[in-house]
């Protein structure tokens, strides 16, 4: 509720350095084009899950990812979502007409960024098909004799994932997270999962 009485009052800032802007203001553009990775880089991170970012997680862009992270300023997370489709158009062309997910964040990061960050980055078509498990107590709901099917990892897969997937998240660092992520996808039906994130740490 805090972040949503602040959307309404603040106007719109440059996420990275404050400037009366919507997402990023064209200095920090300028800059950002210099951090962005030749092809979205791609890594094979797991049998089947190749990932891409499109930038590397320095200057403006993670200055601009830490503060959409603040509460009540993740309204500019969909600002950085357009950078990152625009840039990384060429490289998902092929995974264009596949559904789109992301790596939902947990409760309590939800609850204190107002938003979860990557399902803004994803956009309003994504569909969610993984919840977090394992961590705040967000296993409520899960009998117990689910909870002990449940593959080792953070996340359960939803009903109707289908063979391929576009799986976004915010920063890959190590690619544990979205690794878990992909697995969790692939062992509910999908053959091919692409990981797309707005940086990675290089
Ligand atoms: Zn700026």
């Amino acid at each position: 509720m805090a972040g949503l009485v602040l959307d309404l009052v603040l106007p719109e800032r440059c996420a990275a350095c404050g400037a009366c802007a919507d997402g990023l203001c064209t200095r920090c553009r300028r800059a950002a084009a210099d951090l962005c990775l030749p092809a979205g880089a791609p890594v094979r991170i797991a049998p089947s899950v190749i990932a891409v970012a499109a930038y590397r997680y320095e200057g403006v862009i993670a200055r601009a990812i830490r503060s959409v992270k603040r509460p009540g300023r993740h309204a500019a997370a969909a600002h950085l979502g357009a950078l990152l489709w625009a840039q990384l158009e060429p490289v998902v062309a092929a995974g264009a007409s596949w559904p789109r997910t992301w790596i939902p964040s947990t409760a309590s990061r939800r609850r204190q960024r107002g938003a979860d960050i990557p399902h803004l980055l994803a956009g309003d078509d994504a569909v969610a098909l993984l919840r977090r498990v394992r961590q705040g107590g967000d296993q409520t709901g899960l009998d117990a004799v689910r909870r002990r099917a449940l593959p080792p990892g953070d996340f359960q897969p939803g009903h109707g994932v289908p063979p391929q997937v576009v799986l976004v998240d915010d920063v890959r660092t190590t690619g544990a997270t979205a690794r878990a992520a992909a697995m969790a996808l692939q062992s509910a039906g999908a053959e091919r999962v692409l990981v797309v994130t707005l940086a990675a740490v290089t």
